[in-house]
């Protein structure tokens, strides 16, 4: 008997798949063009083969759905503190390395590797956000260790290794490393002097006594920790294994049950004279740590700018292949508005997320200027971009319908994702409260923002407005920090806009000025009458 009419699956959209993520995203393609060097554009090719290959995403799939398990002791009660992972999480883990997310970077003799490597990450990102995690604190820790000449000497190639070397040995036997770092404790997270641990000297190099409430990745090779020595707050290097290659004192309590990022272990753990080697001057743990949070500040930027991509292309996919009411949803008029304002927050983001990692190249190659806007811009965009991403996403989700809320489409991930950046490496609160102070100390920054933020003046009436108005709130240095949400969000979408004016397609910078400087409206969709839609919409379905 013919199946009858209600059984046969009609108006379903196939199941995505997007082979060249970077062929089909023209924002990521002139945001890498304009601030990375040509020869990252190879390197980007290899990471969107990578990004569009199926298996990687069911890989994904599978790390989330089997999340790793703490192994607290062996079966004769010896303490042993291991994770088991399911092996799709070692193959995410090597493929990440093989692009270079890792330390790569500071290895590369030739200028722009960061922003090269900012390109790939926004590709790679796409396809799942736990690993991230490690790779990330791991490309972080590499200014820092190398305050350190010897201790850099065996860790720094191999925290850039292209291989990934899972084997629990000291760092000098393997071939390649990956580092986390423990800053949080119980009594306090962003208030980091209100350390607790301990640190003694001994037994040849420091030994450390504390509780950490958060340590992500609990299996890496080595940790940058804060601790409190006797000349104060000291940041310090704790591998995992003592350099005789017996266990270091560092006993994982618990695995944490989060709301996303499952496929990533993150513990309690408590050091119990744990051996230390300290990194930077004694007393100066603050300033020193504070070279491996900008790094991880810009890769929640690529990472939270990564998700909004993932969910986009979710969205269009699903509005180009479904139909009601009698046409494609992507030809109805208000999901066209939709999908034209996650477009537009998009090319704002991209835009600046590389923007940023170029700051990077150009700062560490000596040039002052940019060293002051990677340090502000960095702040003033993590709290931007990655405050935007929950709503992002849950607007994304929307536009599946049902079928978003639904695990198998993908979706539910990105959304429990979604919050994450935003608290990690400095809330929202504390980055504004970080843009406050390095206005108000770091006259390199102050100036670097002055610049960017005065270069697109007298292009466009609602850029100008907005900036005498922020101009003014940041002057009145009384309420500035009651306020900074406010003017923050102002900077951030300034040096959006400014990218755009200055580089954007004219239709992408004229409806970004008039949706989010002449007006702003906390839904998406709801674009003020006479916004050209078309290019972003164009753009955002280039699948
Ligand atoms: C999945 C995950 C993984 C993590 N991994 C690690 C890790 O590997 N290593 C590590 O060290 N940490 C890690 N963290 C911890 C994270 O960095 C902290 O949670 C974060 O820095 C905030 O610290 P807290 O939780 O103590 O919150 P608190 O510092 O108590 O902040 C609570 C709230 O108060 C706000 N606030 C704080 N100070 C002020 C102020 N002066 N004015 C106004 N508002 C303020 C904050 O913005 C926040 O909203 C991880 C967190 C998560 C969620």
């Amino acid at each position: 008997m013919p199946a009858p009419t209600s059984h046969v699956v009609t108006n379903q959209p196939p199941p995505p798949h997007v082979p060249d993520p970077l062929r089909a995203d023209p924002a990521l393609r002139a945001a890498l063009a304009r601030n990375a060097p040509p020869w990252a554009a190879a390197l980007a090719a290899r990471a969107s083969a990578f990004a569009g290959d199926p298996e990687n995403h069911a890989l994904a799939t599978l790390a989330n759905e089997s999340p790793p398990r703490l192994r607290g002791w062996d079966r004769y009660g010896h303490r042993v503190d291991e994770i088991e992972f399911h092996p799709s999480w070692n193959t995410l883990m090597a493929r990440a390395v093989a692009l270079g997310l890792n330390g790569v970077a500071w290895l590369e003799p030739r200028r722009g590797a960061h922003a090269a490597r900012a390109a790939r990450y926004l590709l790679w990102g796409q396809v799942e956000a736990g690993h991230g995690c490690p790779i990330t604190m791991t490309y972080a820790s590499v200014p820092v260790l190398r305050q350190h000449p010897e201790i850099a000497a065996d860790w720094v190639p191999r925290a850039g290794a292209s291989v990934h070397d899972p084997r629990p040995l000291p760092v000098p036997q393997k071939d390649g490393a990956i580092l986390g770092m423990a800053m949080t404790e119980k009594q306090g997270g962003s208030d980091v002097r209100a350390n607790t641990t301990v640190a003694t000297p001994g037994d040849g190099g420091w030994l450390l006594t504390g509780h950490k409430w958060f340590c992500s990745s609990p299996h890496a090779d080595g940790f940058l920790v804060l601790a409190q020595a006797p000349e104060g707050l000291t940041c310090f290097l704790v591998p995992r294994l003592r350099p005789d290659g017996s266990r270091n004192d560092i006993q994982i309590q618990r695995l944490k049950d989060k709301l996303g990022n499952r496929s990533n272990p993150s513990s309690e753990i408590e050091l119990w004279g744990a051996f230390a080697t300290p990194i930077g001057p004694l007393g100066r743990g603050v300033p020193t740590i504070v070279g491996m949070v900008n790094h991880t500040r810009l890769d929640c930027i690529l990472g939270s700018t990564a998700t909004m991509r993932a969910a986009l292309v979710a969205a269009a996919w699903h509005a180009h292949h479904r139909s009601a009411f009698g046409r494609p949803l992507v030809r109805q008029p208000l999901m066209r508005a939709v999908l034209a304002d996650l477009q537009l927050e998009y090319e704002g983001a991209v835009a600046m997320a590389m923007r940023v990692a170029r700051a990077y190249d150009d700062g560490h190659a000596g040039d002052a200027h940019a060293r002051g806007f990677m340090r502000i811009a960095t702040a003033i965009t993590k709290y931007y971009v990655c405050k935007r991403t929950p709503a992002f996403v849950a607007e994304a989700l929307e536009c599946l319908g049902g079928s978003g809320y639904v695990e198998e489409s993908g979706m539910p991930r990105l959304f429990r994702e979604s919050p994450l950046n935003g608290i990690w490496e400095g809330s929202g609160n504390v980055m504004c409260l970080d843009v406050v102070r390095a206005l108000s100390r770091e006259p390199e920054a102050a100036a670097a923002l002055h610049d960017a933020l005065r270069a697109p003046a007298g292009r466009d009436a609602r850029y100008d407005a907005v900036l005498s108005r922020v101009e003014r709130a940041m002057a009145d240095r009384d309420a500035a920090e009651g306020s900074a949400r406010q003017w923050v969000e102002d900077l951030a979408l300034l040096l959006q806009a400014g990218e755009l004016l200055e580089a954007g397609p004219p239709d992408i910078a004229e409806a970004f000025c008039a949706s989010r400087l002449a007006a702003r409206s906390a839904t998406f969709g709801a674009l003020p009458p006479g916004v050209p839609l078309e290019v972003a919409i164009a753009r955002a379905l280039e699948l």
